[in-house]
């Protein structure tokens, strides 16, 4: 059979997906077989309310957990690959609150998140475009612990880069940050998915952040779909503004 490079560049083709997956704390179900298709290329975003069971998909994404159902990353089947394994093969995540190592330099945590992506592959040429990106070029040699949150946010962001991934997860990355710094956060998200050309998914609070920046929004409650689709639509479906808007437009997001 045939294919031209025309029609591999055209057209949907799923990156990431999960299919039926389902992780149960005891007796608590925090993912109630949950299905769902990121497309290569696009920014695709999560929400729902507090303990909706968004960090946990992308704990069982990052293989921190064994769970019911498949995930396929990049045309094979990932279920229950180790942690730096799924790394390697190039899902990179960034958590809630930003961690980075505060006594090693904006330049060795990158450094870190490169060795992390590629043992053995070193590539200070890498990490030095990463800190290019980052703009941090002054600052490479200070400590990350000198560095203020959106800093912080960014070098989090920047080591997960560091590892090469196809696709980077950001977990709440709007959490604290003021009017200005969410502006300035969204352009560098836009530019990681533009410039780089690396694949992202996006859990956030501030429903105006993903419906400007995303393609594609899952809506979840208590583990489950309630609505999946392109923001416009999925941000005006009744079950979606009752069971989550109506609560974040309450509390002036
Ligand atoms: P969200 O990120 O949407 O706020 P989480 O995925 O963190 O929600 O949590 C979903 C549910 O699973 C919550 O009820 C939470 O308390 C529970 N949970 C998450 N991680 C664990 C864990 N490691 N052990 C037990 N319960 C957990
Ligand atoms: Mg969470």
């Amino acid at each position: 059979m045939m294919t031209s490079s025309a029609d591999a560049d055209h057209g949907a083709h799923p990156i990431l997906t999960a299919s039926h997956i389902t992780k149960k704390f005891g007796e608590l179900v925090a993912v109630n077989d949950l299905s769902f298709t990121v497309e290569r290329g696009q920014i695709f975003g999560i929400a729902g309310p507090n303990g909706a069971g968004k960090s946990t998909v992308y704990n069982l994404i990052t293989g921190f957990y064994p769970f019911e159902g498949r995930i396929d990353f990049d045309g094979r089947d990932i279920t229950g690959l180790q942690p730096h394994r799924i790394c390697q093969l190039g899902i990179a995540r960034t958590f809630q609150i930003p961690q980075t190592f505060p006594s090693l330099t904006v330049e060795k945590s990158l450094s870190v998140g490169n060795r992390f992506g590629a043992p053995g592959r070193f590539d200070p040429a890498y990490v030095d475009e990463i800190i290019r990106f980052l703009d941090m070029q002054a600052i490479r040699r200070q400590p990350t612990g000198q560095l203020n949150l959106l800093g912080k946010k960014k070098l989090m962001m920047g080591a997960a880069l560091a590892t090469r991934p196809k696709i980077l997860m950001l977990d709440e990355p709007m959490a604290g940050s003021n009017t200005s710094e969410i502006k300035d956060l969204m352009a560098f998200i836009r530019r990681i998915n533009e410039d780089m050309g690396v694949t992202i998914i996006i859990i956030e609070h501030f429903m105006k952040v993903l419906t400007e920046l995303t393609e594609t929004l899952l809506i979840i409650e208590t583990g489950s779909e309630i609505c999946c689709g392109d923001p416009v639509t999925v941000t005006s479906d009744p079950r979606v503004i009752e069971s989550y808007l109506g609560d974040a437009y309450a509390d002036g997001n």
